[in-house]
């Protein structure tokens, strides 16, 4: 299976905890098979915080999709997540984007990530590196939702040094 992961964070520093957080996914999820660039975006949702720093990886896996969330939850942790405001300050966010074509609806996992298309901190990356993957509920391609997307909020590339 393919699963697309967002990686977002605003608490230290998000370069350095990226880093050291893909060796922890290649183990205990799969393969990084593409990266995004890292993209410095405005906070969406709760204002009046730093900016975050967003990326969009593809990585292979065998995990069922419950797998794939404990997994990412254990990586969250080791960076010293806490869940404390909704959409506040965080070390690390790893959310799940999309797996293959599926469509999951349980208690504790939604995919298609339910905001995708409201969100171009997640639009832009993901448009870097899969431009033509058709959303399975929306029926749209990545690209098309970019265009339609009603957000504002900045999201710029930050170049490599
Ligand atoms: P948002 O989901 O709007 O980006 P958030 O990432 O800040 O907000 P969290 O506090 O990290 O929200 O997660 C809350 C819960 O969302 C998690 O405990 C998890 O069970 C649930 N969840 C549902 N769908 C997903 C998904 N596709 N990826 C990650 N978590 C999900
Ligand atoms: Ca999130
Ligand atoms: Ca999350």
């Amino acid at each position: 299976m393919q699963v697309f992961l967002s990686l977002g964070g605003n608490l230290g520093n998000t370069q350095e905890i990226f880093k050291a957080c893909y060796p922890l996914i290649e183990n205990k999820v799969g393969a990084i098979l593409q990266q995004s660039s890292l993209y410095q975006t405005a906070a969406w949702g709760l204002q009046d915080q730093a900016d975050f720093i967003n990326q969009v990886i593809l990585v292979e896996t065998d995990l069922f999709p419950e797998a794939i969330l404990v997994a990412i939850q254990a990586i969250e942790k080791d960076f010293g997540r806490e869940r404390k405001v909704t959409w506040g300050p965080r070390t690390l966010d790893l959310d799940i984007l999309f797996v293959d074509q599926q469509n999951i609806q349980t208690a504790n996992l939604q995919v298609p990530h339910p905001h995708i298309q409201n969100r171009k901190f997640i639009l832009i990356p993901m448009h870097e590196i899969a431009a033509d993957y058709v959303h399975p509920g929306l029926k749209k391609t990545i690209a098309e939702l970019l265009r339609e997307s009603k957000d504002e909020s900045a999201v710029n590339i930050i170049p490599h040094l």
